[in-house]
């Protein structure tokens, strides 16, 4: 096959706890090829954590399913979809907005999708009631660096 200016992967786990740190150390490794700064990498793993621990607890209700995540490196742009086959979110706008969340029994914050957008160029959540969730974030990294060598 051709060079092109693409690189993608692909994985999916179990919905354990342990398995949001696997996840984020994934993500973060396939990303060093494009030579990021320290912060951008904490910046893609705080933005996976989220993502994955909303899978976990909300999409599925601490049941094991399964969670898979797609991560495309485009020229300089990381763009990381997490997908899960969860319950889905009734009303995605309001459920993005900071402090909002329907676990405050369980001492969350409501902050995730906050943060996601917080350490991520851009956000996109598809869901469906009963079908599942697809969160897509893109982040620019490693600006300055050549990637495909
Ligand atoms: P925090 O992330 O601060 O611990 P939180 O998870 O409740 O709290 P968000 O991550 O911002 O806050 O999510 C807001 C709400 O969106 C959740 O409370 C939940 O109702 C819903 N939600 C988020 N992700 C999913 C998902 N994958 N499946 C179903 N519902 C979700
Ligand atoms: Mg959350």
């Amino acid at each position: 096959m051709e060079k092109t200016n693409t690189n993608e992967m692909m994985i999916e786990f179990d919905s354990y706890t342990c398995n949001e740190a696997f996840a984020r150390v994934a993500v973060a490794a396939f990303c060093t090829q494009l030579n990021p700064t320290l912060e951008e990498v904490a910046d893609l793993k705080t933005a996976v954590s989220e993502a994955v621990t909303n899978a976990i607890i909300h999409a599925y209700d601490e049941k094991v399913e399964k969670i898979r995540i797609i991560c495309k490196i485009v020229a300089h742009d990381m763009y990381i979809t997490v997908i899960d086959h969860g319950k889905g979110i009734p009303d995605v706008d309001k459920a993005m907005e900071p402090l909002y969340t329907t676990k405050p029994q369980l001492e969350r914050s409501g902050m995730g999708f906050a943060f996601m957008e917080a350490f991520m160029d851009e956000i996109t959540v598809v869901s469906e009631p009963g079908k599942g969730t697809q969160v897509h974030m893109k982040k620019r990294v490693g600006i300055g660096t050549s990637p495909f060598v």
